[in-house]
């Protein structure tokens, strides 16, 4: 623990101008400096600094504070370690807190600590040379080489990505690390705490964790080595090991290969789910940049940085963590996913989700092509590609919901469609920011539009239809026998039209009682409501024509309200031929159906609306459904 006196001491001392001068470029401005803020984006300075209060402001974002919380701000650091590196800076000595027996401990604590960093820089060092003077080095080599990442013949954004991530070559051998690090003095229990070396099972001595691969340092926010991550390389020739003096292993015995990658255990100064793989090298073009791009692995980290995107992170061989997540809100607020091409990587991305969403970050995806990665990408066609899809990234939930319903949407059946929706429901009703919430609306639409894509010419020619009906509204006193002519929103909604519709069918079945057999008919029936309904069952069952009788005891089981009507028409048929009364018929069957479909269609639409002011995605999505569904029965295709 600090005592307050150095933290005192350190407000007094730390020259805010200094400590801003390192980010920032200052200018006079009456009484206070000003210049670019370095916490969000900007073109004009509104960033202020007050030396007489030692405070800095900023009109643009409102950040604020003073010398100790800028460094913690601008260096992600603690408060602690801010004022540890102020005091570093000023001179000035740490006084540790006032308790005897803790402020023993603490230095304790701090002395282990820092001997497990300087071992691990020591391995990285080590690495870092064996990876130019080690007789194999050549097969690390190979494995940059093949990456296109050789600083010989590269540029120097290559050996700036090669040094920051200190990568270097784990000899081949079992105790290469080992020795080097007792010669300088370090102790295997140090060693082997950070997981360098590996007691034997025998108690007898340690041998090297990392031998013949290809090594990656990963560093803490203040760029200290706290672990390593080590890429295996081909075996090399058995004659090439007996002229360095290995035992070449014994090729009859069947031996398992070794792991792809292997990664330093956790350590009392490495928690992997705490840290986040090239955040301190990135940190700078994280903040500049206002996005820290999320990879996989971590060459596709170091790929990108050698190729000049250098706000490119990766987790540390585990899912995305909330603790990752708010190392990274540290530095930026938008994160940029671009994880691998397959289906392990859109798991991870709805993995990632709540980590991203929790620690206050705004979530956007990048497309990879399928079988892709960062890296890869980055060879088949070049950075501009991949800077492309990092600028053309879509909003999270926008992504989550498409890959949702890209999966084979369109060919599944009704139930796992609907179950598709309902998990886009879902992402709906979880997301919390009220910005992205605002924007449900939209997202509803590109579902209803996706789901208009298996029937887009009926989509069509709804909208066509609606479009063309409101322009014109039919003539009047044209009842209109022509099924085809445009209905307004209004006509199709009136129930008198489809009354009159109603009665125009039982008047052609009247005509002529034979028609009532037709099987268009029979569908017909169902959409009538009400004393139609009844006027029409009583048809079916009369068996008119037979005999007189039969006539009037339909008209006697007849609704009042029909009974005239019926009586003129069986009096008087409109239609004396056949042929003429099927045809008007039909024309009314197809008329009410339309006019049945758009009342359908009307009422859905006033329920969606209903549901979109109340918020119910579930409701919202189930009727948009519903509206497809009746899209489609309005042409006759898709499920019943
Ligand atoms: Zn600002």
């Amino acid at each position: 623990m600090i005592g307050q006196e150095t933290i005192d001491r350190v407000r007094q001392h730390a020259s805010i101008v200094s400590v801003v001068k390192e980010a920032v470029r200052l200018q006079q401005r009456g009484r206070s400096l000003v210049g670019l803020c370095p916490f969000h984006k900007e073109k004009t300075p509104s960033f202020h600094v007050n030396p007489e209060r030692g405070l800095y402001h900023c009109f643009g974002c409102g950040a604020s504070g003073d010398a100790i919380k800028f460094v913690q701000e601008l260096s992600g650091l603690s408060f602690v370690e801010a004022v540890r590196e102020l005091a570093n800076q000023a001179g000035i000595e740490i006084v540790e807190a006032v308790d005897a027996s803790e402020r023993k401990q603490q230095a304790e604590a701090r002395r282990r600590h820092a001997e497990l960093f300087d071992v691990s820089n020591a391995a990285a060092a080590f690495f870092e040379r064996m990876l130019r003077e080690h007789p194999l080095r050549f097969m690390a080599l190979d494995e940059l080489r093949q990456r296109q990442l050789v600083s010989t013949s590269a540029t120097e954004a290559v050996a700036d990505a090669l040094q920051a991530f200190r990568v270097g070559y784990a000899p081949y051998g079992w105790n290469e690390l080992g020795q080097h690090l007792s010669k300088l003095g370090f102790s295997s229990v140090a060693a082997e705490t950070v997981g360098l070396v590996v007691a034997r099972k025998s108690g007898l001595g340690h041998y090297d964790r990392f031998r013949h691969r290809l090594m990656f340092a990963v560093t803490d926010l203040q760029g200290r080595v706290v672990a390593f991550s080590g890429r295996a390389l081909a075996e090399p020739d058995a004659a090439r090991l007996r002229e360095l003096g290995h035992d070449p292993p014994d090729a009859s015995k069947p031996r398992e290969a070794p792991a792809k990658y292997l990664n330093s255990p956790e350590s009392p100064v490495y928690k992997k789910r705490e840290t986040v793989f090239g955040l301190y090298q990135a940190r700078h073009a994280v903040r500049d940049s206002g996005a820290a791009v999320l990879v996989e692995g971590n060459f596709d980290v170091l790929s990108l940085h050698a190729h000049g995107i250098g706000n490119a992170v990766a987790p540390l061989g585990t899912a995305f963590t909330p603790d990752q997540a708010k190392l990274i809100r540290r530095f930026t607020s938008e994160i940029v996913l671009m994880f691998d091409g397959d289906s392990a990587g859109l798991r991870a991305v709805f993995a990632a989700r709540d980590a991203v969403r929790d620690s206050g970050l705004v979530g956007r995806v990048a497309f990879v092509p399928q079988g892709s990665d960062p890296d890869q990408m980055l060879r088949d066609t070049g950075v501009e590609s991949v800077r492309k899809a990092i600028s053309a990234s879509r909003g999270m939930l926008e992504f989550l919901i498409d890959s949702t319903l890209d999966r084979g949407f369109m060919t599944d059946d009704a139930l796992s469609r609907a179950s598709k929706i309902r998990a886009v429901a879902r992402l709906l009703a979880e997301e919390t920011d009220p910005e992205v919430r605002a924007m449900a609306r939209h997202y509803a639409d590109r579902i209803a539009e996706r789901l208009g894509i298996a029937d887009a010419p009926t989509f069509l020619a709804l909208s066509r239809r609606v479009r063309g009906a409101l322009d014109r509204e039919s003539p009047p006193g044209n009842s209109g026998a022509n099924p085809e002519r445009p209905l307004s929103p209004s006509q199709a909604r009136s129930p008198d039209r489809r009354q009159a519709v109603g009665m125009e069918i039982l008047g052609s079945v009247l005509d002529h009682p034979d028609l009532v057999q037709m099987p268009e008919l029979k569908e017909a029936t169902i959409l009538l409501e009400g004393d139609l309904a009844a006027a029409m069952a009583a048809l079916g069952q009369a068996n008119i024509g037979r005999s007189a009788s039969s006539i009037e005891q339909f008209l006697a089981k007849l609704p009042p309200s029909i009974h005239a009507f019926a009586a003129s028409r069986l009096a008087a048929p409109r239609y004396e031929q056949l042929g003429d009364a099927r045809t008007v018929l039909l024309q009314n069957i197809t008329k009410l159906r339309r006019l049945e479909q758009l009342r359908a269609k009307h009422e859905t639409m006033q329920a969606l609306q209903q549901a979109a002011a109340s918020g119910d995605f579930d409701a919202e999505l189930e009727l948009l459904r519903q509206q497809m569904r009746q899209a489609q029965q309005r042409h006759g295709v898709g499920e019943r």
